[in-house]
């Protein structure tokens, strides 16, 4: 896996690195480097941080170079927000910088940021310029520099402090990077529900249980509550009790996740339903009781559709349940 340098330019408390009314340079650039990571994190890489991101020092430029370079990565961004004069003016635009003798990587690496830089963001673009900055002035791993906008800059304030300007800068170092490493998507996780049963008489929670490979329930014994939650995305779902001479029967209370837990102990239900956000169909299954039988499979959610809406037939307690991806 590769890995890549992050680097947050300066420290929140570092004097003179703010916008003119405050915005400290260190938080611009921490939350550019966040959104990367954000964006990168899907992406087979690991993002290595060069100022701890945390802010409260400033650490010094060498031992950031030697914390990117121990830490063997492929490539090396230092994001930075730019200033003029410290008062407000007219200056605008974005650059990214190499050192003064850039390796052929170094330039490739600074171009596939800086067209997307100036698209992103919709800055004046200064051009890919050539500085002294110790912080990519090694030529061991393609390192660059990057100033995307004037805080001092009264165009380039309302852009650089916004969400959208702050997207635009991190997508366009995201993808320079991706272009420029070929980073290639990570395999995605395998989608799954997770679930379990608290079981009547022995009034207790039952292991999890994943997807199809088993059911939750021990059959025999009623079961009173269900909780649930997928790999990645939302489980949402509801059980109804049966209902006694002193309990009603009724749907409870819809629960997301593992939030709560849908049921009452020591209340048998009879139907469950569930659904999640993740636009895969979701099946399950009810097995009953007195019948000692599994009904048949459910794909909807609507507690007044007694065909695909739940699974199970009010009056009959379920003893286990099944739930999975088709
Ligand atoms: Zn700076």
């Amino acid at each position: 896996m590769k890995k890549i340098g992050l680097d947050a330019g300066h420290g929140l408390y570092t004097a003179g690195k703010q916008t003119p009314d405050g915005i400290k340079e260190w938080s611009l650039n921490d939350d550019v480097c966040d959104i990367i990571t954000d964006i990168l994190s899907s992406y087979d890489c690991e993002i290595i941080r060069t100022d701890k991101d945390e802010g409260y020092t400033d650490e010094p430029l060498s031992q950031r170079v030697d914390r990117y370079i121990n830490a063997g990565v492929s490539a090396f961004v230092s994001i930075h927000h730019n200033a003029y004069t410290g008062s407000w003016n007219s200056a605008t635009g974005v650059e990214v910088y190499t050192d003064r003798s850039p390796t052929a990587a170094d330039e490739r690496l600074a171009k596939d940021i800086y067209d997307r830089l100036v698209m992103y963001t919709g800055l004046k673009g200064r051009g890919i310029k050539r500085a002294n900055f110790q912080i990519i002035n090694q030529n061991k791993i393609p390192a660059v520099l990057c100033e995307g906008g004037f805080m001092d800059g009264t165009f380039d304030y309302k852009i650089i402090t916004s969400n959208i300007g702050k997207r635009g800068y991190a997508r366009a170092v995201a993808e320079g990077l991706i272009e420029f490493l070929e980073l290639k998507k990570k395999e995605s996780e395998p989608l799954e529900v997770i679930y379990q049963v608290w079981e009547d008489v022995k009034a207790r929670w039952l292991p999890d249980v994943e997807g199809k490979k088993d059911h939750a329930g021990n059959f025999k014994n009623a079961i009173c509550c269900v909780r649930a939650n997928l790999t990645r995305g939302n489980i949402y779902y509801k059980v109804h009790i049966k209902g006694t001479k002193t309990q009603k029967a009724r749907w409870l209370p819809e629960v997301k996740n593992r939030e709560d837990y849908a049921g009452n102990y020591n209340q048998p239900i009879d139907a469950v339903a569930f659904y999640t956000d993740t636009g895969k169909t979701l099946c399950y299954e009810a097995h009953e009781k007195k019948s000692g039988r599994w009904l048949p499979t459910v794909t909807g959610y609507n507690t007044s559709d007694s065909r695909n809406g739940y699974a199970g037939n009010f009056g009959n307690e379920i003893d286990a349940i099944r739930v999975y991806f088709k």
